[in-house]
């Protein structure tokens, strides 16, 4: 089967073709550590898991490289307004940052390089593209690239240039806002609001701008033309096109095949802004007592180039799917009867199904369709006393092998009798609206049933201890 992905840069569902056959490099835009990453960036970073898990299910062998930005303007304003070194912001960041993936069960990439870590390779780019006349000094001594200079400049977001008219000049960071093209800034001269991050280089004193950072480290760690270029949908202008055009005008080549972009996560209905004050951060779900799985459950709800919601509904929804999920395990777990049956076609078929609706460019919503449709079905046939043990084994290994693709099960997990489970549920409730005599009360009915709940950062966790 093939898998078909929606390439931004010529707006069409395509057939995926790898340079090298056999191996995916992939390039991901990593955060920008000012802050902790909000939910809708975790979005991003989940659905471009959820791809690299995809091409290892196909068999590629992945090389991926996420970038972390830790010199761009929002540092700079950050160390100013907690008066820290820029080091003691970014370290902390980064630190929380890479927690936050693995508790939501992203796999690693292969590198995690750092901007400050890789300045003399910007250097040596913006000098190639001075060099080759696409880019020009500036009184103050910063470096711009000139649009005007590169003809495809808009290929991937459609702004275009002005006909006949200069571009503005633009030194900021993050000017998407503007919606048109303009020479932007490769290096920025230092000036006292840049305080103590500067580097002293060819260039003159100062820093780079934020999209030849990924252009330098895209080209260092991934060569001049590889694969895959994904990020959320804020990036696809000027950030992407701003690459693109850096990459291409100093090696004439073609930088990136596919360009995927991830469409925004809303909040119960609007728009994800600091202005609104209703920007959710991962650790607010999991500090209202929602598991992280539920929550990467939620975010793969919807196919990522569709825009989702969070609302407490969805979350809930997340939450009742994985707990079907999770009892679904235990009962093919359990011991059943030694008869013949049909498993072995019924595994086959879920498998295939599974990734004829992944290779639909990561079609979750039909995948997890697919999930429910054999859940439903085996647990029909386990009702029935149907399923003999080598079949239940086979089921149970196509899910884990489904599960290497969606991460939203740890086969760890044990499932307790639903009455017991239903008092977790309960005694969570009460939690929640602080009802702590009721709690405490639950807490004790399920001690005496055996089960020991503890209340962790990641959700309420139990475990069985010896009665008596
Ligand atoms: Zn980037």
């Amino acid at each position: 089967m093939v898998l078909k992905l929606y390439n931004s840069l010529g707006r069409e569902v395509q057939p995926f073709r790898p340079i090298k056959e056999g191996e995916v490099k992939m390039y991901t835009c990593g955060p920008t550590v000012w802050n902790y990453a909000h939910i809708g960036n975790f979005r991003t970073f989940v659905f471009e898991d959820l791809l690299r898990r995809h091409l290892e299910f196909k068999g590629y062998k992945v090389r991926q490289v996420m970038n972390i930005t830790d010199v761009e303007d929002r540092i700079i304003r950050g160390i100013e307004q907690f008066k820290k070194t820029r080091l003691e912001l970014t370290s902390f960041y980064e630190r929380a940052f890479m927690e936050d993936l693995a508790t939501l069960g992203v796999e690693p990439a292969e590198v995690y390089p750092r901007a400050s870590e890789n300045i003399g390779d910007m250097v040596n780019l913006v000098k190639v593209l001075l060099s080759k006349g696409y880019a020009y000094k500036a009184q103050d001594g910063s470096v711009y690239f000139d649009v005007s200079k590169f003809k495809t400049y808009g290929a991937l977001s459609g702004v275009k240039l002005g006909a006949g008219k200069k571009a503005g000049r633009v030194s900021a960071d993050h000017y998407e806002e503007k919606k048109e093209a303009a020479d932007f800034a490769l290096w920025k001269a230092w000036d006292e609001n840049d305080g103590d991050v500067f580097w002293e280089t060819e260039l003159g004193k100062g820093r780079p701008g934020w999209s030849i950072e990924c252009s330098a480290m895209g080209l260092k760690y991934l060569g001049d033309s590889f694969d895959i270029h994904a990020g959320g949908m804020d990036l696809k202008f000027p950030h992407h096109e701003n690459e693109i055009a850096q990459s291409e005008a100093a090696t004439g080549k073609k930088f990136v095949n596919y360009w995927l972009h991830s469409e925004f996560l809303h909040v119960k209905g609007e728009e994800m802004h600091k202005s609104v004050g209703n920007v959710v951060y991962l650790r607010d779900l999991v500090k209202s007592g929602w598991e992280l799985l539920t929550i990467r459950l939620f975010l793969i709800s919807s196919r990522y180039r569709d825009p989702i919601d969070l609302t407490d509904a969805a979350l809930e929804q997340a939450r009742a799917q994985r707990a079907r999920l999770v009892d679904f395990v235990a009962r093919l777990k359990a011991p059943g009867p030694p008869l013949g049956t049909k498993g072995s076609t019924l595994a086959k078929g879920f498998l295939s199904d599974f990734e004829e609706a992944m290779d639909d460019d990561l079609n979750t919503p039909r995948a997890l369709a697919v999930l429910f449709t054999f859940v439903k079905k085996v647990n029909s046939m386990i009702d029935a006393n149907k399923l003999d043990e080598a079949a239940a084994s086979e089921a149970l290994a196509a899910l884990e092998r489904v599960n290497g693709v969606l991460g939203v099960l740890e086969f760890g997990e044990e499932s307790l009798p639903p009455n017991l489970s239903e008092l977790i549920v309960r005694r969570d409730e009460a939690r929640k609206r602080k009802d702590f005599a009721e709690s405490d009360r639950l807490r004790k009915e399920l001690l005496a049933s055996g089960v020991v709940v503890e209340d962790t950062p990641g959700g309420t966790r139990w475990k069985r201890v010896s009665k008596g």
